[in-house]
């Protein structure tokens, strides 16, 4: 830390505190980890998000080494009453990893991943990406389910619950959460499981950054691959009705082994895709297949014929996991809506292509993805994260550069969405929620859960030190 100097931070109670030098060495030298002010070494890749739209500066960050020093910190921000918030890998859209002008305890040190492979259990440190799990797992044949862009953090997509190509057989990434460790409001590292501070770790399945700081994950592993059948198709968005009439006879008929996303947006100049098709309407079907007989479960997509390029093949799962990386660059401005849904009618079906063909910018799309399968197998209550109705998410992600304007590019994913609310179950995912969202958005993400969320909130952060999220609020009630 280059500063030597006084420094103003955010408080709690919405003003701003000063802290002394000495305050400062006090709480550098409880911990091993680095503190930073801006203009020090690593600062702009501290702070830096992947949604540019969502972009905050904190007066100081820290990068814990251990759970000890998280412990210092919440502590330290405790007693000075200081604004704190949580960066994971940065992925989450609404900038919640960001305080503004706060204190940032800043994950990325701690990235460890170790594989008991007899176990069929993984621990990971809370600032791994996907990747870094999905490489480590991949090495002894097992995965977890982590999501679709090996870019994105581990800690925030399993804390809202996640998804991914795994969550038709295997559930929520929060079904194969055995375990974590966590420092709570009150300074102390615990641990969390079905059996120790069992509410803590039912909130922490799926409540968000709301309840602590976790210091390690700990996930059940299941075989998987390592050679996987998958990739992209894509058609001319002509055959739009066709291929989308396609992918909902294929995901309502497919085994859990097999899972498929599909995709309208213009074609981007990727080299995998002949030029003639650059910025031209396409729509895709993204499948991944991690069991027996991929040739004959995709049948109905080979059936479609004629694709302008056909990338699906034998490959190892880890490239599925990654395969999407190159249409999510980071620092793009960005503006998500979406819905979970409970099947793919024919009025949502018109409404989501007639919407995703009037896109506004070359980089945004739209997307759906099944999750129906193991997810629905368990009661509703099994996990804050809820939300076991849903059988696919649907919604318009809009993308454009820093410095155009947003506005037709958020009435385009606003309009979109508009059309296809009716066709949602009532709950949506809550790690797809943006800044503007209301309390009433994240409460209807939690369903029936939000009132017990907010019980465990009045027991484990009853000040709301951890407000700098999608925040639920401590009820009056205690669940104990
Ligand atoms: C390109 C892209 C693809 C995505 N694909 C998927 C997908 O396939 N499946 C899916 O489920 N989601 C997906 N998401 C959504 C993703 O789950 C959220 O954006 C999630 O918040 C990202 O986590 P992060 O750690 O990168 O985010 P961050 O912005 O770093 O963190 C998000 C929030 O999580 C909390 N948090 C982070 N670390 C901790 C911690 N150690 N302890 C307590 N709280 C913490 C904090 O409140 C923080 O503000 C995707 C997002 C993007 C941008």
């Amino acid at each position: 830390m280059t500063t030597t100097g006084t420094i103003e931070i955010a408080g709690l109670d919405g003003g701003h505190i000063k802290l002394t030098s000495e305050q400062l060495e006090n709480l550098d030298s409880r911990v091993q980890g680095r503190l930073l002010v801006a203009g020090d070494q690593g600062w702009n890749e501290a702070v830096a998000i992947w949604n540019g739209m969502a972009a905050k500066t904190p007066a100081l960050v820290l990068q814990p080494t251990s759970a000890h020093d998280v412990a210092a910190a919440v502590s330290f921000a405790r007693e000075h009453g200081l604004l704190v918030s949580i960066k994971g890998g940065g992925h989450n859209i609404a900038g919640t990893s960001i305080a503004e002008d706060g204190l940032v305890l800043d994950m990325s040190g701690m990235r460890e991943v170790t594989v008991d492979p007899d176990a069929r259990l993984a621990q990971v440190g809370p600032g791994c990406l996907l990747g870094d799990v999905d490489r480590a797992t991949q090495a002894h044949g097992l995965a977890t389910v982590l999501g679709f862009v090996s870019e994105t953090g581990v800690a925030g997509l399993t804390l809202g619950g996640g998804f991914g190509y795994l969550t038709r057989r295997f559930g929520w990434t929060v079904d194969n959460l055995t375990e974590v460790e966590v420092v709570t409001a009150d300074g102390q590292v615990r641990t969390a499981n079905r059996d120790q501070h069992p509410e803590l770790f039912w909130a922490l399945r799926g409540g968000g950054g709301n309840f602590g700081v976790v210091t390690r994950f700990s996930f059940r592993l299941h075989p998987v691959g390592p050679t996987i059948t998958g990739g992209l198709t894509i058609w001319s968005a002509e055959r739009a009705d066709e291929v989308l009439a396609a992918y909902r006879d294929l995901t309502e008929s497919a085994p859990r082994e097999l899972t498929a996303a599909t995709i309208v947006r213009l074609a981007p100049p990727a080299p995998f895709l002949p030029q003639v098709w650059h910025g031209k309407p396409i729509v895709g079907i993204q499948v991944c297949h991690s069991g027996a007989n991929p040739e004959a479960d995709l049948g109905p997509v080979r059936a479609l014929g004629n694709p302008i390029v056909n990338l699906v093949s034998p490959k190892p799962y880890v490239a599925v996991q990654s395969m999407l990386n190159v249409m999510e660059p980071k620092w793009l401005h960005r503006y998500w809506k979406a819905e979970f849904l409970p099947g793919l009618s024919s009025g949502f079906l018109d409404a989501w292509r007639s919407s995703a063909l009037n896109v506004t910018s070359p980089l945004s799309q739209s997307v759906i993805f099944h999750l129906a399968g193991a997810l629905n197998d368990h009661p509703d209550d099994d996990g804050a994260v809820g939300n076991r109705g849903a059988h696919y998410i649907g919604g318009f992600n809009a993308t454009w550069p820093p410095g155009a304007p947003a506005d037709p590019h958020v009435a385009w994913a606003r309009n979109g969405w508009a059309r296809i609310r009716p066709f949602s179950t009532g709950g949506n995912y809550v790690n797809f929620q943006l800044a503007e969202d209301d309390s009433t958005r994240t409460a209807a993400a939690y369903g029936s859960n939000y009132q017990r969320l907010q019980r465990v909130k009045a027991d484990y952060d009853p000040d709301n030190l951890f407000r700098v999220n999608r925040n639920i609020p401590p009820g009056i009630e205690s669940s104990r």
